[in-house]
């Protein structure tokens, strides 16, 4: 499974944080995956728990934040959130859009102590 591999990264990045903090274990991490990302959420919110067994992270709350589509129109010059897969700008329909945010996959905040 896809989403375990990235689960597994994603613990790896959080307990080099923990060490860097010298932290003893995560309470709370949270996580931006946006719709461009290629991470489907079900998949990875039934993974998370595999990947974080035996880590720091493993009685930690997983907290996903479901990040929108991000486009600025190279025409109008608006930004807007179009629905996936159409990446449009919402206020004209332009395909002239630079994309601003959508692929993320990573940890915005975590809870340590
Ligand atoms: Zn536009």
């Amino acid at each position: 499974m896809h989403e375990l591999s990235l689960a597994c990264r994603l613990i790896e990045e959080a307990e080099k944080v923990l060490e860097a903090e010298q932290a003893g274990r995560a309470t709370c991490v949270t996580v931006g995956i946006g719709k461009l990302s290629g991470v489907e959420i079900d998949a990875f919110e039934f993974a998370f728990p595999m990947a974080a067994k035996g880590s720091r992270l493993e009685t930690a709350t997983l907290v996903v934040h479901d990040l929108p589509i991000r486009v600025q129109c190279r025409i109008c010059e608006k930004e807007s959130n179009p629905d996936f897969p159409r990446c449009v700008c919402t206020h004209c329909g332009s395909e002239e859009i630079e994309l601003l945010g959508g692929r993320e996959f990573n940890i915005e905040s975590m809870e340590i102590e």
